[in-house]
């Protein structure tokens, strides 16, 4: 099947048409029909391509973006893995250190055949200080908090984009 185009064109394009009809052995009917379709082909190649490289932008960014992200969290981890490998307080069984991780983490000491239960750690009351028998001064306290706070920011950056985490 086919339809006709009446399309009137400048003498430079009907000149190239004629040539590219008698290199090709053609009518010029032919020739033109050819040459149109491999025009179209091309435009719809052309569009493709650029929305192909659209999508690679975007991708790309994407990308960055996620980069930066992971940069972040892994400083973030890092910090806080130096933060709670500190020593906050002795065991109230063994009297043996104990670091944040321990304290916040297993909640139980770390030592040979120890294991006690950390938790009397947590409990500030002037009594269990004055029985020096755990109990953190403000300083550990502190930096216990300042270790959640890093935590806490971690799984905020793990949900959202982007962004820096303050302390240090
Ligand atoms: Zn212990």
């Amino acid at each position: 099947m086919s339809q006709t185009i009446y399309a009137r064109v400048p003498d430079a394009v009907k000149e190239a048409a004629d040539a590219y009809a008698s290199a090709q052995g053609m009518t010029l009917a032919s020739a033109v029909a050819d040459l149109l379709d491999r025009g179209l082909q091309a435009a719809a190649d052309a569009r493709s391509v650029s929305e192909l490289e659209r999508r690679a932008a975007e991708l790309a960014s994407e990308v960055g973006t996620l980069r930066q992200r992971d940069l972040t969290i892994s400083s973030a981890y890092q910090a806080l893995a130096q933060r709670t490998s500190q020593p906050v307080g002795a065991c109230p069984q063994c009297g043996k250190e104990v670091s944040g991780y321990d304290l916040l983490v297993t909640g139980r000491c770390p030592h040979d055949r120890c294991g006690t239960s950390l938790t009397p750690l947590l409990a500030r009351s002037d009594e269990a200080r004055a029985e020096s028998k755990g109990g953190l001064d403000d300083g550990e306290f502190k930096m216990l908090l300042g270790a959640l706070g890093l935590a806490l920011g971690i799984a905020y950056l793990s949900q959202h984009a982007g962004g820096a985490i303050g302390g240090g």
